[in-house]
C-alpha cells in the first residue's frame, strides 16, 4: 500500500513544484535592486571611519605633522612601528624613520587614536595587495606619499569625526 506521504512526494515531483517556487521567487528578485556591485569597476561607500592603509600627513605648508613623540610606536600592540628620530637645527624634532610592517599590523587603530597631531591615520584605501612580502615593509617616504594621495579625504573624515572624539 502506497504511504500517504509518499503520495506526497509522487505528485511534488511529478508537477515540478519546486522548480516553479524556485524559478517565481527569481521572478520576484529579478526586478529588485542589486544586493552585489561589480567590484572593481563599482565600489560601495565606506564609514569615514574605516580603518585601511597607513598614511603619513603633512601640514599644508608641506611641513611633516609627526613631532617623533613616537607614542604610536609605544601604543602599538603588533609592534609594527619602528621610529628613529633627531633634533633639527631649529630645535624641531623629526623622524628620520618611520617603518610600519604592514604584516604584523591589525588594523587597531591604537596608532592614530594616540597621535595627538593627527600625523598618521589609517586612510580609506584597502586596495594594495602585494605581490611579495617586501612591499608590505613601509617606509616613511611610503607613509607621506599615502598621506598625499589621500589627504583630501583623510582631513575630510577627521573634520567629521572631531565632535564625537
Ligand atoms: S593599526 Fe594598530 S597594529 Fe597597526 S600599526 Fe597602528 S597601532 Fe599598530
Ligand atoms: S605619528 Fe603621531 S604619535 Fe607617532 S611619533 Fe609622530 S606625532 Fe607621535
Amino acid at each position: 500500500m502506497i504511504q500517504k506521504h509518499n503520495l506526497r512526494y509522487f505528485f511534488k515531483y511529478l508537477l515540478w513544484l519546486d522548480f516553479f517556487k524556485a524559478f517565481a521567487l527569481a521572478f520576484k528578485y529579478f526586478f529588485k535592486n542589486k544586493a552585489t556591485i561589480n567590484y572593481p569597476y563599482e565600489k560601495g561607500r565606506i564609514s569615514p571611519r574605516f580603518r585601511g592603509e597607513h598614511a603619513l600627513r603633512r601640514y599644508a605648508n608641506g611641513e611633516e605633522r609627526c613631532i617623533a613623540c613616537k607614542l604610536c610606536e609605544a601604543v602599538c600592540p603588533a609592534q609594527a612601528i619602528v621610529i628613529d628620530a633627531e633634533a633639527r637645527e631649529d630645535g624641531s624634532r623629526k623622524t628620520t624613520r618611520y617603518d610600519i610592517d604592514m604584516t604584523k599590523c591589525i588594523y587597531c587603530g591604537f596608532c592614530q587614536e594616540a597621535c595627538p597631531v593627527d600625523a598618521i591615520v589609517e586612510g580609506p584605501n584597502f586596495e594594495y595587495a602585494t605581490e611579495t612580502r617586501e612591499e608590505l615593509f613601509y617606509n616613511k617616504e611610503k607613509l607621506l606619499e599615502n598621506g598625499d594621495k589621500w589627504e583630501h579625504v583623510l582631513a575630510e573624515n577627521i573634520k567629521m569625526d572631531a565632535p564625537y572624539r
